[in-house]
């Protein structure tokens, strides 16, 4: 199965003509509820995935007892993702992201971990028999590092594929033991610029990159490009996926659907050139539609694409 342990959010998001500046009101035509989070992104979209392929997708993670956390359990089960290890935290409420987004596409967002950040050991331990038998985990950055570096263990010796979307960017960098952990790091131009401090801009600089990473112990790494493609590489050397050609829109949770499809191949079997191809596939998708959860692809969306 696939699992990913990390952060669920209901997302707030208000349509303004000019976001409001410090000390200012501004009144907003629309707004919509959704699911975001990155961590419920790449559940909800690794379970629309593969749904019709018999591998079930689980979350782990925490939110509140309030009307947010059974609003986003709601869309996550709807998605088609286990909710059995989504832990309700009596003393924290659920995870927010207050979203303004002006119509020339600008946004600024407040990010509330709350519920996300108190994840610790506990919620490890309850969803332990589910980490060891994941044949691939997916963690990314929004929930208190160590639980995550436990989650990975667990999942390593149990002979899972552990992929780190190093999202949001760390200021500090990572703990080393997680560069070891980690079968699979996919950061992003900003990240990767973050992580080991050159930025990729093409396939030379990417790259560049993965040299450095690999110098850190990792042995196989994505770096995402954007609207540029995707660079990959591991043992058996590297390689560049050029990006599909799509009407993009809204690129919000395009890395979060990159990452669930890079899930569903690797938990298929497919090596890494094929599996970042067909991840690339549906992070193109995922820009074409508004929204986070909401703009993942259906398989068939993606199988179209591949041709
Ligand atoms: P993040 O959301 O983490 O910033 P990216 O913006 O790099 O990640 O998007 C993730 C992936 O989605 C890209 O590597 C690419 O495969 C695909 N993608 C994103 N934007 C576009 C685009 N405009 N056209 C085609 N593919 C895209």
């Amino acid at each position: 199965s696939i699992v990913s342990f990390g952060s669920i959010n209901a997302d707030l998001a208000a349509y303004c003509r000019a976001l409001p500046r410090p000390g200012e009101t501004v009144h907003a035509e629309r707004y919509k509820i959704g699911l975001g989070g990155k961590g419920a992104n790449q559940a909800a979209c690794a379970a629309r995935l593969a749904g019709s392929l018999g591998i079930g997708v689980s979350m782990v993670g925490r939110v509140g007892n309030d009307p947010f956390g059974a609003l986003v359990r709601d869309r996550l089960a709807a998605f088609g993702a286990s909710l059995d290890h989504v832990r309700v935290d009596a003393d924290n409420p659920t995870g927010i992201a207050l979203i303004g987004i002006e119509s020339s596409g600008e946004n600024s967002i407040t990010v509330v971990g709350a519920a996300n950040m108190a994840i610790d050991s506990t919620d490890v331990d309850q969803a332990s028999p589910l980490l060891s038998a994941a044949r691939v985990l997916l963690l990314q950055l929004e929930t208190p590092v160590a639980a995550s570096l436990e989650a990975a263990r667990l999942a390593r010796a149990g002979g899972g594929i552990v992929i780190l979307d190093p999202a949001p960017a760390p200021e500090h960098g990572l703990p080393d033991a997680l560069w070891q952990l980690a079968d699979l790091l996919t950061p992003n131009e900003t990240e990767a610029e973050a992580l080991v401090g050159v930025r990729p801009t093409d396939p030379a600089s990417a790259s560049a990159c993965a040299d450095r990473m690999q110098e850190r112990g990792l042995t196989r790494c994505i770096v995402k490009l954007g609207a540029r493609g995707v660079y990959f590489r591991d043992r058996d050397g590297d390689g560049f996926v050029p990006p599909f050609a799509v009407k993009a829109v809204d690129s919000v949770a395009a890395g979060d659907c990159f990452n669930a499809g890079l899930a569903v191949a690797l938990a298929q079997g497919k090596v890494l050139g094929e599996a970042a191809r067909f991840a690339a596939a549906c992070g193109a998708l995922a820009t074409m539609r508004a929204g986070a959860a909401e703009a993942a692809p259906s398989l068939d969306e993606v199988l179209a694409l591949l041709g």
